[in-house]
C-alpha cells in the first residue's frame, strides 16, 4: 500500500487552488480568461465573460442565470500547468453576495490579488482582504493595467502596505505605463520583458533582455534607462527581500506588474501560484487537524449552485476535497444527517464541460448532484466523525417576509424558500406558527429569490417589510435556561434552515434590553458551520 500513499502524496504536491479577489472592474475576469488560455481552455472566454454579467443587474443575471450551463463551468475552473494542477475558484464580484464570496474563500489555500493601477487599493479590495486574513490566506498581488496611464507604482505599493497591512515584495517592477509602457523588469530574473501590446498574443513570443546593463536598453529606450536604473535600484533597496514563509502566513505579498487584456504579465502570476503558492494544506475538522494525504477520504460543501443545466433542474453541490481520494460510486458518510450515502457521479468542470469526474485529490472540487441533501458547510467523511469549520453564516441586516399572491401557492412558496435557504442564497428562518423570514446581506438577494421561485417553484412571492431588524443566534448554558428563555421569548424566536435556534430582534436596543435580562445567553453574530 506503500506506493498508493506516495502517489497520493505526489498528486496533493501538485494541486493549487486558488480565487482572484478584486475590486470590480479591476481586471478579475480579464486575467482568468488569460490564465485560462494558459491552460489550454481557450474556449473559457465567453463563458467567464457571460459570467461577469452577474453582478451589473438583475436581469444581467438572470440571463446568465438562463445560461446556466456556461456559469457554472466558471465558478470552478480546472487547467493544467507546468505539470500542476489548478483549480480558480470564482467569486461573485458583486457585494450583495459577499457572503458566498466568503464561503468560495475558505475553500481556497491562496488569492491573487488584482489592482487597477489608475485606482489602487478600492472598497472591495480592503473587504476581500480582511476576509483572506481570516484564514491568513496567502496573496499574490498583480498591479494591472499598466497600459494606461497610472498612479506611481511606489505610491501603489506604500498604499498597499499602509491601508492592507500588507508587506509588498516587487518582484517585477515597470518600466513606463501607457503609451510610454516599455515592458517589466524581473528583479528576480534580472531581465526585461518588453511589452506588446495584443490580446491573443501569447507570452512564449516576448522579446526578453537580459540584464540592466545591456546596451539594448539605452539603445531601445535612450531617454528613460537613467530614470528606469535609478528607480530600480531605489526599490531594491527599500524593499525587502522575498521571504516565502511570510508569504505562506499572509504577511507578505509578491507583486507583478502587467496588462491583463494585453496577455502581459500574466505568465509571472501562474509561475508565483505554482512556485510558491502552498498546494493544500491541513485543516482543523474540529475534533482534530486533517492532513491532506491521510487515506481516508473527507472534506466539505462550500457552496451550492441551483439549476445549473435547465434541461435536468439539478442543483449541485461543491465540494471541497481534504483528504484522500475520490473515486466514482464511492460511499460516504453524511454526518450532518447521520447515514452513508453514495456519489455515483461528481462532476468537475474543465473547459465548457462538466466533465464526470474520475478522481480527485486535496484540494480538488468536485460537483456532486444534490437534491436537497446536502447543505453549505456539510462535512462528508468515510465515517469519522469530524466537522470542517470555518464556513459561517453572517447575521443578515435587511429582512423581509414573504407571502404568495396566490393564497392557494403557500405551500410551493414554503418549500421554496426552505430550499433555496439550505442552498445559501438568502437565509430562512421560521418561527413557531410557520412563518417564514428571509435575511439578506444585499439587497439583490431577494431578488433573486424572487425571480427564483417564479421560475423553478413557479409561485409569485410578495416581500412585505416585518420588524425584524437584527438576528443573533443562540446558545445557552444549561437546559433550564434555554427553556425560560424559550417560553419568555417564544413571539421572538424562529430557526434556521439547519434547525438552530435565532433571536430576531425589532431593533438594536430591543436586542440589547434582552442582552441585558439575559446574560446568561450567548447572542452570535455569525454561526460557525460544523
Ligand atoms: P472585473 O470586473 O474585475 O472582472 O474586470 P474586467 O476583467 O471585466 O475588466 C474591466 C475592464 O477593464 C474591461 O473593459 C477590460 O477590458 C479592462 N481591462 C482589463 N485589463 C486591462 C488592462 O490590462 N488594460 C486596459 N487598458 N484595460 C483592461
Amino acid at each position: 500500500m506503500a506506493t498508493l500513499d506516495t502517489l497520493l502524496a505526489k498528486d496533493v504536491k501538485k494541486r493549487r487552488t486558488f480565487a482572484i479577489i478584486a475590486h470590480p472592474d479591476a481586471g478579475k475576469t480579464t486575467l482568468t480568461e488569460k490564465l485560462l488560455l494558459f491552460g489550454g481552455a481557450i474556449q473559457m472566454a465567453g463563458a467567464v465573460k457571460g459570467r461577469k454579467a452577474a453582478r451589473h443587474a438583475t436581469s444581467d443575471w438572470m440571463e446568465v442565470e438562463q445560461q446556466r450551463g456556461i456559469s457554472v463551468t466558471s465558478s470552478v475552473m480546472q487547467f493544467e500547468y507546468d505539470g500542476h494542477v489548478i483549480n480558480l475558484l470564482d467569486t461573485p464580484g458583486h457585494e450583495d453576495f459577499s457572503e458566498d464570496t466568503y464561503r468560495v474563500l475558505t475553500a481556497v489555500d491562496a488569492a491573487v490579488m488584482v489592482i487597477d493601477a489608475a485606482k489602487g487599493v478600492e472598497a472591495q479590495t480592503i473587504k476581500l482582504l480582511e476576509v483572506c486574513r481570516l484564514r491568513n490566506t496567502p496573496i499574490i498581488t498583480f498591479i494591472n493595467k499598466m497600459d494606461r496611464e497610472v498612479r506611481d507604482p511606489i505610491d501603489l505599493l506604500s498604499e498597499i502596505e499602509d491601508i492592507l497591512k500588507l508587506e509588498c515584495v516587487p518582484i517585477t517592477w515597470p518600466i513606463g505605463m501607457g503609451k510610454t509602457f516599455r515592458g517589466v523588469f524581473s528583479l528576480t530574473k534580472d531581465h526585461l520583458v518588453r511589452f506588446a501590446p495584443g490580446e491573443d498574443r501569447l507570452s512564449s513570443n516576448q522579446e526578453l533582455i537580459e540584464g540592466l546593463d545591456n546596451p539594448r536598453l539605452d539603445e531601445l529606450f535612450p531617454m528613460e534607462m537613467g530614470y528606469v536604473r535609478e528607480s530600480i535600484e531605489l526599490i531594491k533597496g527599500v524593499s525587502n527581500p522575498f521571504d516565502i514563509k511570510k508569504f505562506l502566513a499572509g504577511e507578505q505579498s509578491p507583486v507583478f506588474f502587467g496588462s491583463g487584456v494585453n496577455n502581459f504579465g500574466v505568465k509571472d502570476v501562474l509561475e508565483a501560484l505554482v512556485q510558491w503558492a502552498p498546494e493544500p494544506q491541513p485543516r482543523d475538522a474540529g475534533a482534530r487537524m486533517v492532513e491532506p494525504t491521510e487515506k481516508p477520504f473527507t472534506g466539505f460543501v462550500f457552496k451550492i449552485q441551483a439549476n445549473m443545466d435547465p434541461k435536468h433542474r439539478d442543483r449541485i453541490a461543491f465540494f471541497r476535497v481534504c483528504s484522500g481520494r475520490y473515486t466514482p460510486g464511492m460511499k460516504v458518510r453524511h454526518l450532518r444527517e447521520d447515514r452513508e450515502m453514495k456519489i455515483p457521479n461528481a462532476l468537475t468542470f474543465m473547459a465548457n464541460d462538466r466533465v464526470t469526474m474520475m478522481d480527485a485529490v486535496a484540494g480538488d472540487i468536485i460537483g456532486i448532484y444534490n437534491h436537497g441533501q446536502l447543505h453549505i458547510g456539510d462535512t462528508l467523511t468515510e465515517g469519522e466523525k469530524l466537522g470542517f469549520t470555518g464556513i459561517p453564516y453572517f447575521a443578515p441586516e435587511l429582512f423581509r417576509s414573504a407571502r404568495p399572491k396566490d393564497p392557494f401557492k403557500a405551500k410551493q412558496l414554503h418549500k421554496g424558500l426552505k430550499e433555496l435557504g439550505e442552498e445559501g442564497a438568502i437565509q430562512v428562518f421560521e418561527n413557531d406558527l410557520g412563518h417564514l423570514f428571509l435575511g439578506a446581506v444585499g439587497f439583490l438577494q431577494f431578488e433573486i429569490v424572487a425571480q427564483r421561485l417564479a421560475t423553478e417553484y413557479k409561485v409569485d412571492a410578495l416581500y412585505e417589510n416585518t420588524d425584524v431588524s437584527t438576528a443573533r443566534w443562540l446558545s445557552f448554558p444549561d437546559e433550564l435556561t434555554q427553556k425560560q428563555f424559550m417560553d419568555e421569548q417564544a413571539s421572538r424566536l424562529a430557526r434556521d434552515a439547519d434547525g438552530n435556534l435565532v433571536y430576531l430582534a425589532t431593533s438594536i436596543y430591543n436586542l440589547q434590553t434582552t442582552q441585558k435580562h439575559w446574560p446568561q445567553v450567548q447572542f452570535h453574530t455569525t454561526r460557525e458551520k460544523n
